[in-house]
């Protein structure tokens, strides 16, 4: 990744449950060495339990690759380990040579053994950013039980994001635009897309990062596609991934002809990679389990391809879903963006329709935003009243702090759905808690998952959708994610927030690591 000017081509090598030297991983394993000898392919990408099923970790295979010169990138997400157990894979895949890391939150597990697995998302991929950005300083992450930091080795880490643009809602895309800067605030280096079927959504992303000056390499998804895939996709199968019912229509009709519609899936492929070129992208990333032959055939018909013929494919591979938002006015000569930021949007932020918003705004938001601006801000008028009154408060006999924290509880759960997390971040998230709302507790925006607006969980809106429509009411929108990244503090757990927040021991205090590392 590190030649700008050559066009990249990855391809995704899935870990499988079992043991490296069984069927199906060492299927898996002769693919990834036998696409070390292949020319073409620069770069494979080993998945960290992709689906949230359990698999054999990717560095069993990633050094057998590494000893043989491959460059190799590892997925780490969130979904099975805490910090410490996330820190403690870092210095190992460090140690090991593993520099080149795509940082994930993780899909919500679904299986496990003896049952389905418990989530943790102790940090999310912002905080893993933050994470390796800090190792990479020579510093470890912060570590609030020994009060002192010791010097480390530098990490050379080069960490990679995701980004999807083929979201629905307008409340569930800008806030994936917004999180994709944060990250490269927080550390992210180069950028992958979520799988898609939209020309002009690719092509909006290449533009919305130039137009806000996000200059890392970005790579394009490219899914081997099949019928029942189009069929699965469709159905929500995979968190982030939409399928229309146009594009499920063409893969069923192509699914009927004598080859099960192969020679077609693989033009398709062909002409997602030259769109990805055309466009701009600096590589492909090739998923779907496509073998050794078929990677060939892909990649030899797109070398087949004129150097134009991208134009037409993009103005032909355009499967939006119905209503899907876009950001920019469509370039009627292209097909694809033009540089006119979508009318619609724009009129949507107006004074008048922002006040039409107001009216029905929820109480709950109201009142919190309130009694913030009010006491809990730190320019806040009654900031320092609330500051003498929690210092009084713990000089008092426990019982009494016990009553205060009991009346705090009293209005929090019944409005919030208080999870007594003791490091509150309901001003991060427009008044409504990660810890009871959020599956994935994602206090620092949304992750990749939802389906139009909705958790990939909880058939309910995702909390960051809600939080966008809050915010834009008070014209705040854009800068729901311009902060410092976020990590809760579990030993606050069961403690008075509102104490916390007065006497700076939660992450809001201008003394924690992330207000510090910003
Ligand atoms: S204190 Fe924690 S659990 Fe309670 S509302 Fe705030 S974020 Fe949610």
């Amino acid at each position: 990744m590190g030649d700008a000017n050559r066009f990249i081509f990855g391809v995704e090598i899935e870990a499988t449950r079992g043991l490296a030297m069984e069927e199906p991983a060492s299927r898996m394993a002769r693919l990834a060495n036998d696409l070390v000898d292949f020319p073409d392919v620069d770069i494979l990408g080993l998945t960290d339990n992709p689906g949230g099923n359990p698999n054999n970790r990717p560095e069993a295979l990633g050094l057998q690759l590494h000893e043989r010169g491959q460059e190799v990138f590892i997925g780490v997400s969130c979904k099975d380990h805490n910090r410490n157990g996330i820190e403690s894979r870092l210095w190992a895949l460090g140690s090991y040579g593993f520099d080149t890391v795509l940082a994930l939150s993780g899909d919500h597990p679904t299986a496990g053994y003896a049952g389905q697995a418990k989530p943790v998302f102790d940090i999310d991929s912002v905080g893993l950013l933050e994470m390796m950005r800090r190792l990479n300083e020579g510093f470890p992450p912060p570590d609030r039980s020994v009060g002192a930091r010791i010097p480390t080795m530098r990490t050379g880490f080069f960490p990679g994001t995701a980004v999807s643009p083929f979201k629905i809602k307008e409340s569930e895309y800008l806030p994936q635009l917004f999180k994709l800067e944060y990250k490269i605030r927080a550390g992210a280096q180069w950028a992958i897309t979520q799988i898609g079927y939209d020309s002009r959504k690719l092509d909006e992303l290449k533009r919305y990062m130039a137009l806000k000056q996000m200059n890392i390499p970005l790579i394009g998804s490219v899914f081997l596609l099949s019928a029942p895939a189009a069929r699965f996709f469709h159905r929500w199968g995979v968190p982030g991934i939409n399928a229309s019912a146009e594009l499920v229509e063409m893969a069923n009709k192509q699914a009927k002809s004598e080859d099960k519609g192969r020679a077609f899936f693989h033009e398709l492929a062909a002409k997602q990679i030259a769109i990805l070129k055309g466009i701009g992208y600096r590589g492909a990333y090739l998923s779907g389990r496509p073998s050794l032959r078929r990677i060939e055939t892909i990649l030899e018909i797109e070398k087949s391809f004129g150097e134009d013929d991208w134009k037409d494919f993009a103005r032909e591979l355009q499967y939006p879903l119905p209503e899907e938002f876009y950001y920019f006015e469509q370039d009627p000569d292209t097909g694809l963006a033009s540089s006119q930021i979508n009318k619609k949007y724009l009129a949507s932020k107006t004074g008048f329709a922002k006040n039409r918003k107001r009216l029905i705004q929820s109480p709950a938001f109201t009142l919190g935003k309130l009694t913030h601006d009010v006491f809990f801000d730190v320019k806040a008028p009654g900031r320092k009243l609330g500051e003498l009154v929690y210092k009084g408060l713990e000089k008092t006999p426990r019982p009494v702090q016990r009553i205060a924290h009991i009346a705090e509880q009293a209005s929090k759960i019944p409005m919030y759905g208080c999870q007594d997390c003791g490091d509150c971040s309901l001003p991060d998230t427009a008044y409504l808690c990660p810890e009871s709302q959020c599956v994935k507790n994602q206090r620092n925006g949304p992750c990749g998952g939802t389906k139009n607006g909705k958790c990939e969980v909880l058939d309910k809106e995702c909390i960051w959708s809600r939080a966008y429509d809050r915010l834009k009411s008070i014209g705040q929108e854009e800068q729901m994610l311009d902060r410092p990244v976020i990590f809760k503090n579990g030993a606050l757990q069961g403690t008075s927030a509102w104490s916390n927040t007065f006497r700076e021991r939660d992450h809001h205090s201008s003394n924690s690591e992330g207000q510090k590392s910003r």
